[in-house]
């Protein structure tokens, strides 16, 4: 037997990216939750052979001040909450400050940024955890992370991934969601150079709708809308003629952060009653605000799943939002006057 060590940094943080960063489209989730947390209005993804060869995220947020780009790659490290009281009340998406050291653990990652009125931005190159270099560059305001080589020095990880068109429909799954849950952000995808989600950021969930699921989708779905003292909920939800073999188009969406929750979602569903075929599910895309106190977000290194303390009282208040909504005669689509 060894005499027991601490592990290094470096080690401990390819531990973590183990949890954190399973794939491409934890990469990219993780930083366009980075930009989205900074305030940007404009989010730019590119990304190469779905993100096996390169993941770049461009924003115009808050971006990093010169003297504090390293303690970003440090792990534990976050500007976002700093008490325990914060923990319970947690308004960003990130809180865990693992995203940055995870990534730049497990690949090849140059960072720039700057603040706003800086004289000058940071760039920083970080690769498998170790620090290459670090000069000045140009001050535009905000953050442009570009992340290649992915999994260069964990040959098992690389492997365990699937085929391009999998790993690729992960990361627009990533950015359709996350365009659904910011509709005032512009976002922009492209895959080898190839335009494959554009949004205006104009705070309208229905043209983000069309967007992702395309028009003539969108137009076989009703606004609804419902809230009690604790919840307040609005989106769209797909007339019964318009279902899928899968839960997946249904989307939750908890003060901005999109979430697994089968309750919810069996609520949804409930709500159909006897106008939904056996086997078949809506496409529902539902905004829910509430207390971040009634929310734990703190149950999953990558915050799929939450703990909410009155489940029982959304899903009802769910249930009865959907019924209303197929009861009013309320069949008749929105009228498209956007397009
Ligand atoms: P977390 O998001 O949990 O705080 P991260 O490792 O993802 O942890 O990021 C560490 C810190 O780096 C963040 O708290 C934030 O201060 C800063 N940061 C990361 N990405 C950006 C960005 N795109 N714009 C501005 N600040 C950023
Ligand atoms: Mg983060």
């Amino acid at each position: 037997m060894t005499e027991i060590h601490e592990l290094s940094d470096i080690l401990a943080n390819q531990i973590a990216a183990g949890e954190v960063i399973e794939r491409p489209g934890s990469v990219v989730k993780e930083l366009v939750e980075n930009a989205l947390d900074a305030q940007a209005t404009q989010i730019d993804i590119l990304v190469e052979d779905a993100g096996i060869k390169s993941i770049r995220v461009i924003d115009d947020g808050a971006g990093i001040t010169n003297d504090q780009v390293q303690r970003a790659f440090l792990r534990h490290a976050t500007s976002k909450i700093s008490s325990r009281q914060d923990l319970f009340r947690v308004h960003s998406l990130g809180f865990r400050g693992e995203a940055l050291p995870s990534i730049a653990s497990v690949a090849d990652v140059v960072l720039k940024t700057a603040v706003m009125d800086a004289k000058e931005g940071t760039k920083i190159h970080y690769r498998g955890g170790e620090l290459v270099s670090q000069t000045g560059t140009n001050a535009r305001q905000g953050t442009d992370i570009l992340v290649k080589d992915l999994f260069f020095n964990t040959p098992a990880r690389l492997k365990y991934l699937k085929s391009q068109a999998t790993e690729l429909a992960q990361i627009v799954d990533v950015i359709n969601r996350l365009a659904m849950s910011y509709t005032k952000v512009a976002f922009h995808l492209v895959h080898n150079g190839k335009e494959l989600l554009q949004t205006a950021g104009n705070g309208n969930l229905q043209q983000v709708i069309a967007s992702v699921y395309g028009l003539s989708q969108a137009k076989k779905m009703v606004a609804v809308n419902i809230s009690d003292n604790d919840f307040a909920i609005s989106g769209y939800v797909s007339l019964p003629e318009l279902t899928r073999s899968n839960r997946s188009y249904i989307s939750i969406l908890i003060n901005g952060r999109f979430v697994k929750n089968y309750n919810l979602s069996k609520a949804i569903v409930k709500g159909y009653g006897s106008k939904l075929m056996v086997g078949r599910f809506p496409i529902a895309v539902l905004q829910i605000s509430m207390d971040p106190l009634l929310v734990d977000v703190n149950v999953h290194p990558q915050k799929h799943e939450v703990r909410l303390s009155k489940e029982v009282q959304l899903m009802a208040l769910i249930e009865e939002m959907i019924v209303k909504c197929f009861t009013n005669q309320n069949l008749i689509p929105d009228a498209y006057d956007n397009y």
